[in-house]
This record gives C-alpha cells, sequence and structure tokens, in this order.
C-alpha cells in the first residue's frame, strides 16, 4: 500500500480500495443503512486471478497476470472495462469494480460493477503481440464472464479492437455468436453508434449542467485536460465545438499550454505522430502536475487514480472539476476541495456516459436492432441529465458533497434490490 505524509501527521491512504471503502461506509452512514448492506458492499462478491503465456513476435514467451472483480450483482449483471497498464493492482481493479457499481446506479442500469485489469504496457507490443495478449486473456476469463453475467468493455489502453478480438475468441470458444458479451465493439460487429465518444460526451453534459448553476455561460470558458486517451481527447474536441478555450492538455509525456487556446485538431494531429509534448504552438510547456493547479474554469483529470490529493488540492484553483478519470481525487483532496467552494463532478456520474452508451449497445446486441446515433445520444442526453439532477438534488437535501450525494442515490437503489432478494 502507497501512503504519502500529511502535514498534521495523518496518514493519508491512496490505496483505491481502502478509498472506496470509505466513500461507501461515509454515504451509507448518512443514510444510517444497516451495517449488513455495508458489509457486503465493502468488497467485491468474486475475483478471479489469472496469469497465462503469451508469444511474442521474437519467439519468446511472455506471462501475464490479469484480474477480473466482480464486485456487487443485485441489480443485474456486472459491467466494467478491461485495462491494459502496468502499474495494474489487485486492489486497483477490486476498488474500480467497486465503482462501477455505483456508476450504473448512479445512472440507473440494470447492472453490477466488474473491472479487468492485466499487468502489460501494450505501448510495447506490435499490434500481433497486442491481438495475442488480448485473446490470451479472454480464454483466460472466459467462463467468468457472459452476456447475463459479467460484460467487459474498453478501458485505459485497451480499445474497439481489442474488444473485437476478445469478443472473437468468446465466441470461437463458445461454438456460437456472442456479441453481448463485451462492449465497445467496433461498429461492424455489433458496436453501438456513438460508444466511442460517449465517455467524453456523457462528461460534457455534467460540465454544460454544472457551468449553468454556477451562471457561468459555456461560451470561452477555460479548461484543462490531464490526460489525452479517448475521454480526454474527445471532450476537448467537443468542448471546443461549444466554444470553449482549451488553454492546457497532457498526456504520459508531458504538457502544453496556451492562455489563447489550443488548436484541439492540430493537437490530435501531433498526438498520433508521437506525444503532445512535442507541439509547439504553444506558450509554454507545462508538467502534468502543473495543469492541475492552472487558473481554468474547468479542470478535467482524464487519466489515472490519485492525482488530486492533501499534497496539492489547496493550489486547484478549478471552479469546476469533471472527473473523467476513475478516483483522481482522494478523500483527503476531496475535503479541501469542498472548503474552497470547488463543485466536484465525481467520477461515478462525470464519466457515467460510457458505460451507459454500453448498456446501449448490449441492449441492441440483445434484440439484435440497431439504433441511429441521434438516438443513442439522446437517450444519453437524458439519462446523464436525470442523474446529474437526481445527485444535485439529494446533495442539497442532506447537505453532503456531490460524490457523497451520488454514492447515496446508488446505494438507494442497490440496497433496495438486495432487499428485494432476500439478502439482507
Ligand atoms: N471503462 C469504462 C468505465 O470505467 C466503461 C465501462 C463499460 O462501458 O462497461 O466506466
Amino acid at each position: 500500500m502507497q501512503s504519502v505524509n500529511v502535514t498534521n501527521v495523518e496518514q493519508e491512504s491512496l490505496n483505491p480500495y481502502e478509498i472506496v471503502q470509505k466513500q461507501i461506509e461515509t454515504a451509507a452512514s448518512i443514510l444510517k443503512l444497516p451495517e449488513n448492506i455495508t458489509e457486503i458492499l465493502k468488497r467485491p462478491k468474486r475475483v478471479l486471478t489469472v496469469n497465462y503465456a503469451v508469444k511474442m513476435d521474437d519467439g519468446s514467451i511472455e506471462v501475464f497476470e490479469g484480474y477480473r472483480s466482480q464486485h456487487n450483482d443485485a441489480l443485474g449483471p456486472t459491467k466494467g472495462g478491461i485495462r491494459f497498464h502496468p502499474d495494474v493492482t489487485l486492489d486497483e481493479v477490486k476498488a474500480l469494480s467497486m465503482w462501477m457499481t455505483f456508476k450504473c446506479g448512479v445512472v440507473g442500469l440494470p447492472y453490477g460493477g466488474g473491472k479487468g485489469g492485466v499487468i502489460a504496457d501494450p505501448r510495447h507490443y506490435s499490434l500481433a503481440e497486442k491481438e495475442r495478449m488480448s485473446r490470451g486473456f479472454m480464454e483466460a476469463i472466459a467462463d467468468f464472464v457472459g452476456p447475463d453475467k459479467d460484460i467487459p468493455a474498453p478501458d485505459v489502453y485497451t480499445n474497439a479492437q481489442v474488444m473485437g478480438w476478445m469478443m472473437d475468441t468468446y465466441s470461437k470458444m463458445k461454438g456460437k455468436f456472442s456479441p453481448g458479451v463485451i462492449t465497445g465493439k467496433p461498429l461492424s460487429i455489433g458496436g453501438s453508434q456513438g460508444r466511442n465518444e460517449a465517455t467524453a460526451r456523457g462528461c460534457v453534459i455534467t460540465i454544460k449542467e454544472a457551468l449553468k448553476e454556477l451562471d457561468l455561460p459555456v461560451e470561452n470558458v477555460t479548461v484543462a485536460i490531464q490526460g489525452f486517451g479517448n475521454a480526454g481527447r474527445i471532450a476537448s474536441r467537443l468542448l471546443a465545438d461549444l466554444g470553449c478555450k482549451i488553454v492546457a492538455i497532457s498526456d504520459s509525456q508531458g504538457g502544453i499550454y496556451h492562455s489563447e487556446g489550443l488548436d484541439v485538431d492540430d493537437v490530435c494531429v501531433c498526438k498520433d505522430e508521437s506525444s503532445i509534448s512535442n507541439y509547439t504552438a504553444v506558450e509554454r510547456h507545462i508538467t502534468s502536475d502543473e495543469l492541475l493547479e492552472l487558473d481554468v474554469d474547468v479542470l478535467i483529470p482524464a487519466a489515472l487514480e490519485n492525482v488530486i490529493t492533501s499534497q496539492n488540492a489547496e493550489r486547484v484553483k478549478a471552479k469546476v472539476i469533471a472527473e473523467a478519470a476513475n478516483g483522481p481525487c482522494t478523500p483527503e483532496a476531496d475535503k479541501i476541495l469542498n472548503k474552497n467552494g470547488t463543485l466536484v463532478i465525481p467520477d461515478i456520474l462525470a464519466n457515467a456516459g460510457g458505460v451507459t452508451v454500453s448498456y446501449f449497445e448490449w441492449v441492441q446486441n440483445l434484440a439484435n436492432y440497431y439504433w441511429t446515433e441521434e438516438e443513442v445520444n439522446d437517450r444519453l442526453q437524458q439519462k446523464m441529465t436525470t442523474a446529474y439532477n437526481e445527485v444535485k438534488e439529494i446533495s442539497e437535501k442532506y447537505a453532503v458533497d456531490r460524490r457523497t450525494g451520488a454514492f447515496m442515490i446508488s446505494l438507494l437503489r442497490i440496497s433496495e434490490a438486495m432487499k428485494a432478494r432476500g439478502w439482507v
């Protein structure tokens, strides 16, 4: 477990599993939920660890360790992405599966939470190696997942192509075309219109609601985005289209700043070629940490966990933080941000657009009937604004921050299902 020193000698845990347990406890205590409900929800129901061998292009063998965690299935099958990252840990995957349960609950999806991860850096592998690594993981977890059991999707460093390979492997193993086993697939094999943009689109919907609440016109709002993967990149495009000024962007190599706003399309071209830190039409180059402390209206952490902690929260100046990433702010950071009046749109709400359109994709797969992009986006808009307003309402009613409010909405839905099923 990693931890850092806090001035008042308190230890701030950066273990996401401990963090999510704390978040559950906080919300459950305000709702005065019976302890047996909290005890069940504080740990995943089932966790699988796999080690599987992959033949590399040079003939050597690499053994990868991966996990799939299924947290709670009271509301339906478990659902959540698979990430490939060198820093994946079992506790992280468990925590991410728990956040998925609460994310699905906030938007009212008939799912519980799941998550998978493989300890690997896919940036170091050829396409063929990545394909064998992806297929190998699905082969190892195939009996654990399924369209009415546990449905994976993309996450950090996985994409539609990876989902396509995994769906193919699963379908071959089961001897039948099974698009409903995984979402975020390419359109040609049962993917949904709008899925690729969904996380960013959902996040932008919540940002617009927050700006409305703060009486800030969207036009010329300044935005800093940490992380330029699927969510960060598409959010930058959508926000620029709305007239926002994207003043700073970073990726894992570093960041860029321009007070007049960056040309997002141009930055994308540079990113496709190498890293955005090589982009030259900037006022200055910055670090990813500096980006978090810029004087902007909206900050979007769209990379990994624990980037805003007790160590830097006091220096964060943004009026709104929209958590496109999972777990970017620690509970200690939350306390400081709330004290300073920052409106934090919590991950389980801000990035719920991805799993929402994954749900739409799964529904389309089960019905074998496909919707237009407009239908998908309209339904996403509806779900996200309803969820945003429900979270706002409960948070105001109980005088709690939005994260606690979002957990409370979910807890009410999950505990009702647990009671109805006779679990508690
Ligand atoms: N990985 C995404 C998330 O963290 C999407 C999950 C899904 O679509 O199932 O929400």
